[in-house]
């Protein structure tokens, strides 16, 4: 069983799907977790269901405001030791239908949001020389999907920051890995068609659609020292559904 007591854990975008079932697994495994949400009330009512010690509220568009949160998480506990840079949107799109808003909201949440969290979770756990970040990236990062070009793209920006961040951080002792699931039943793809389900459930060798707490258990796993010569990695948690 993998043990986090001790550890002072960060889940941006926690308050439902993967973030939740992500902060709940690391409660789990001991450790002391802040979840967060843009909304009071749903990061507060989260952080309760999941046992988190605090529900806060951000938006991790705004880059002065993910910097002063982890920074006051750091303070608040005296350490910080796994930050999960969950938050994402997804919105689809055809190729001629694309909109300017579109490309500007999902990269500045996707990508801006991932970054100034990675920026911030570096910041806090430096000083300390010793953490484990995990970025949210996606099978369509890595091999696209037709309908959506833009947040394929952000998520193969995503997967890079997760490498490129590796490569500068592992001598400070910080790992930073990305987790690329597949289809996961959650609100964000709770717009897909019974048809596109079963396309999917058809063309994936373990027979299923994922669940948030498969790739909970995956960021887990990535956050502890089990994992402790891993980083710059893109895992991919999606039944085989790429092979
Ligand atoms: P959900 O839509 O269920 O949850 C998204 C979470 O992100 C919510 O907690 C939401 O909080 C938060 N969020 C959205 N925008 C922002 C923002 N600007 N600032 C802060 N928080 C924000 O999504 P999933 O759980 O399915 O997805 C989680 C991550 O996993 C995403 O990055 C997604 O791209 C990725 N992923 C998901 C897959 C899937 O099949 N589900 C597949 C591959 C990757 P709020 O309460 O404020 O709305």
């Amino acid at each position: 069983m993998t043990d986090l007591t001790g550890r002072v854990a960060l889940v941006t975008g926690g308050t439902r799907g993967i973030g939740l079932a992500t902060a709940r697994a690391l409660v789990e495994a001991g450790a002391t977790v802040v979840l967060t949400g843009r909304d009071e009330a749903r990061a507060k009512e989260a952080a309760s269901a999941a046992g988190a010690a605090a529900g806060l509220v951000l938006d991790v568009t705004d880059a002065k405001a993910v910097s002063t949160l982890v920074r006051g998480v750091a303070k608040e506990h005296g350490r910080l030791d796994v930050v999960v840079a969950n938050a994402g949107i997804m919105e689809d799109a055809l190729l001629g239908m694309i909109r300017e808003e579109l490309v500007d909201t999902t990269l500045a949440t996707n990508v801006g949001g991932t970054l100034h969290t990675v920026q911030a979770a570096a910041r806090a756990m430096m000083r300390k020389k010793t953490g484990a970040i995990v970025v949210l990236a996606s099978v369509v990062g890595q091999y696209g999907s037709a309908g959506q070009t833009v947040y394929a793209a952000s998520k193969a920006a995503v997967a890079n920051i997760a490498r490129s961040a590796a490569k500068e951080l592992g001598r400070s002792g910080i790992r930073v890995n990305a987790v690329a699931p597949g289809v996961i039943e959650t609100d964000l793809t709770s717009g897909l068609s019974d048809e596109a389900k079963a396309d999917n459930v058809a063309k994936t060798p373990l027979g299923r659609l994922g669940t948030a707490e498969d790739v909970a258990k995956a960021i887990r796993f990535l956050v502890s020292d089990d994992a402790a010569f891993i980083t710059g990695q893109v895992l991919g948690i999606d039944g085989g559904l790429v092979l």
